[in-house]
């Protein structure tokens, strides 16, 4: 019999949520802003150190929002990483602007910054980062083009809750930055997102937008005798039951951090014998990245070595998986978006990664099992 497969992901809840979404029943307005809502909203404030936060029903809904918020508008240009999750580009060309895709780095899974300047035109506005697996790449650098070109950046940070880098948390570095509560990550309620908001000239405007467009903040605090609409907008909140649940879990991120990173670590050490043995690449050992053990990743030496991986990994009861099919090259993405330059480093990365299981209570012989079962198959195809 083989045993059960181990699962690539096991979205849980910790701690004792029923006890907070109790409350949040029994408090009778479950709208969106409410009690549970604020205290989420401060706990992230507190621990980016952003001027506000707002939670939204996802973290594509927060990219939308981020678009919105720094006025995106047709024709207009904002330079991502093609190696990305589609709500980032989807985000962009919601509003009409044109996604321009460049490559990444080969350690961070990053944007290329070395790349970013000869992307640019009369008509960027903005500059997309995403934190893959929690690690960020050079941050200074992507804020001195900004400043230097006067674009913003929105940092999508679904994966870096928290990481850090330089000891400074993730989400911190862009005008903007997305958070994701989905089930498939570290602190997951379902379906559940936030918006970090850095620039203090845009959390008026964000809270505005959030607001369906209207002045509803200003009239709640007095300011105004009647709210009107006064922009566009749209309504992407979360009701007080489901930030209730988010508030019980973000309680326990610290907990779930501490194991996922035991359980990336484990993996780093069983699969650097492989690595010796230039079987199998492992990206992230980038210098002062902390990153907080949302994903472990391996490239393969070429893209053939994939499916056989895979397949040795699943007949080993472990369940391993690959993503992002690259921007660029996607449908939605050659119509809404272009190229700009070559795309080497993605199309490798994006034909040879592997991830593999990462969640707490993952057992702990997996990773000794998984790097057992690569490097049986690995050793038996020499590349040649
Ligand atoms: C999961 C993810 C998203 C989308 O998150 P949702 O909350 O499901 O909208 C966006 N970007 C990245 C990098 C992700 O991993």
């Amino acid at each position: 019999m083989p045993p059960d497969p181990v699962p690539f992901n096991h979205p849980r809840l910790f701690g004792r949520p029923e006890h907070a979404i109790g409350l949040a029943i029994a408090g009778g307005d479950g709208a969106g802003g409410g009690p549970y809502g604020q205290r989420c909203a401060q706990w992230l404030q507190d621990r980016v150190g952003c001027a506000a936060a707002v939670i939204t029903p996802s973290c594509t809904a927060a990219l939308e929002l981020a678009a919105l918020a720094i006025g995106l508008e047709a024709g207009d240009e904002v330079v991502m990483p093609s190696f990305a999750f589609p709500s980032l580009a989807a985000a962009v060309a919601l509003r009409g602007a044109r996604p321009v895709f460049v490559d990444i780095r080969a350690d961070t899974l990053g944007l290329d910054e070395g790349r970013i300047e000869a992307a640019i035109t009369g008509r960027t506005r903005a500059i997309c980062t995403l934190n893959y697996a929690g690690v960020a790449g050079d941050v200074d650098r992507v804020r001195a083009i900004a400043d230097a070109h006067g674009l913003r950046i929105i940092e999508d940070n679904a994966h870096g809750l928290c990481a850090t880098y330089r000891g400074r948390p993730l989400g911190s570095f862009g005008d903007l930055a997305a958070l994701s509560f989905h089930a498939t990550k570290n602190v997951q309620i379902g379906e559940g997102g936030a918006l970090l908001v850095n620039d203090p000239s845009l959390v008026q405007r964000v809270a505005t937008l959030q607001d369906k467009g209207t002045n509803r903040s200003d009239f709640n605090r007095g300011l105004v005798a009647k709210y009107e609409w006064v922009e566009l907008g749209s309504s992407p909140h979360i009701g007080e039951v489901p930030a209730a649940l988010l508030w019980s879990q973000l309680g326990e991120a610290d907990g779930i951090t501490a194991q996922r990173r035991a359980v990336c670590a484990a993996y780093r050490e069983a699969f650097a014998p492989l690595a010796d043995k230039g079987l199998v690449e492992l990206p992230f050992d980038v210098a002062d990245a902390r990153p907080d053990g949302h994903a472990f990743c391996l490239l393969a030496r070429r893209p053939e070595d994939r499916p056989e991986l895979i397949s040795a990994l699943a007949d080993a009861g472990i369940q391993a998986t690959f993503h992002y099919a690259p921007l660029h090259a996607s449908p939605a993405g050659r119509r809404y978006g272009r190229a700009h330059g070559a795309l080497t480093v993605t199309e490798r990365v994006a034909a040879t990664i592997v991830r593999l299981p990462v969640w707490p209570g993952l057992p702990e012989d997996v990773p000794a099992r998984a790097a057992a079962a690569a490097e049986r198959t690995l050793a038996a195809s020499p590349v040649r």
